[in-house]
């Protein structure tokens, strides 16, 4: 069809230019190895931290959900499509991160969109950490409230955007708890601090701590004991969780508020059955079964370690999410496909998604390795590496 001449172009540069990549479609389950075009390879790239995704318990709930409530809602949250289960998870929930309410959208993504979107107006200022997430930017995009950008984690720079907006009628900072392409945590005690010295509300992002951090997995809040100093969590349910969605975590106010104002809220169907009592599920696991976390943590001290000691660039990684810098896109993903010839799944992530010249590619370990696979990984990676020349 004629007519699209324009993206076409781009499309061919991109080929040109090594960085056009094709999805890739996983035939198994997502466990701690795939098949993917037959073969079998070990998964490094998923969210999947704790293995939720296929844990027995997990698949029991969505599946008896499924059979007594139905495959799908029907309806928004507001009109017909809240069902009990999804107040009684919104109130287990909230129980879990110690906060007054939760509320649950769609996705993280639209939970971003929908806080970002409907608390502030033109009167106000939304302060972002210039590495927040792609649904932190967008989100910030939908507001009507002015804009300053923080260099990333740079507390010096926070501040003098704080002092250059105390005219403003309200602040809000905004920072992922973790960040997502290289694993670093943001420095929430001083964050915290500085939104108390120039008043400020607080949100964080905490979709790649969910289920990491914290007592239980309850996140950065709680790992850095700021257990009510922190306006706003934002989390997902989509990682660690092992499920879909996202939720808000704060006060009943902020809660009442969205379910009037948040878009993606009031304008988009809520989840199935199967999804509700599934993230529920995931809830009691995460209080039930903290040796997850445990493993978790072990075998990304393993991986980590072992990458280090090979030589590889791991940035300032502190998390299970652990980068392989390697500079240019079009190497990272040829590191990538030499990794996928002996055995091992992990992504290339170039440009727009990391900054031209960190191109890496992106490991996260789950808590269902074990360390005979991980070692197969770090052989991967060490005659990959040094074939390139990158080690
Ligand atoms: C993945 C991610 C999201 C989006 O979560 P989904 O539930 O997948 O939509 C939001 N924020 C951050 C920091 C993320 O890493």
């Amino acid at each position: 069809m004629q007519g699209f001449e324009h993206i076409e172009e781009e499309l061919n540069a991109m080929k040109e230019e090594g960085l056009f990549r094709s999805l890739v479609p996983i035939e198994s389950d997502q466990g701690p190895k795939v098949t993917i075009d037959g073969q079998e390879l070990i998964q490094l790239s998923s969210n999947n931290y704790l293995g939720l995704t296929t844990h027995p318990k997990m698949k029991q709930a969505a599946s008896e959900a499924a059979d007594a409530y139905g495959a799908g809602t029907g309806s928004v949250r507001t009109i017909a499509g809240t069902f009990s289960m999804h107040e009684a998870f919104e109130r287990k929930l909230a129980e879990f991160k110690h906060t007054e309410a939760t509320l649950v959208l769609q996705s993280g993504f639209t939970a971003n969109q929908a806080v970002l979107s409907s608390l502030l107006s033109k009167e106000d200022v939304v302060i972002s950490d210039e590495l927040n997430h792609a649904s932190i930017i967008d989100g910030i995009r939908l507001t009507k409230a002015a804009r300053k950008i923080y260099r990333h984690v740079d507390m010096a720079s926070l501040e003098e955007a704080l002092k250059a907006s105390q005219s403003y009628r309200k602040r809000l900072v905004v920072t992922d708890g973790v960040f997502s392409m290289d694993g670093n945590i943001a420095p929430l005690p001083e964050i915290v601090e500085l939104c108390e010295k120039y008043d400020a509300l607080i949100m964080v992002d905490d979709a790649h701590a969910s289920g990491v951090l914290g007592r239980n997995g309850r996140g950065t809040v709680d790992h850095f004991d700021l257990n009510g100093r922190v306006h706003i969590q934002v989390g997902t349910l989509s990682k660690a969780i092992g499920v879909l969605g996202g939720y808000i975590a704060s006060t009943q106010s902020v809660r009442d508020y969205l379910i009037h104002k948040g878009r993606p809220f009031l304008f988009s169907t809520s989840h199935p059955p199967a999804v509700t009592a599934a993230c529920s599920k995931a809830i009691d696991i995460l209080n039930d079964e903290p040796e997850l976390i445990e493993k978790l943590w072990n075998n990304t001290r393993f991986l980590k370690d072992g990458l280090e000691k090979l030589g590889f660039d791991t940035g300032k990684s502190e998390t299970p999410i652990t980068p392989v810098v390697v500079g240019d896109g079009a190497k990272a993903h040829e590191l990538s496909d030499r990794l996928v010839k002996a055995g091992v799944f992990a992504q290339g992530i170039a440009f727009p998604t990391v900054p031209k010249d960190s191109a890496r590619v992106r490991t996260i370990v789950t808590a269902e390795h074990d360390e005979a696979m991980l070692q197969q990984a770090l052989d991967a990676f060490e005659e990959a590496g040094k074939d390139l020349g990158i080690i």
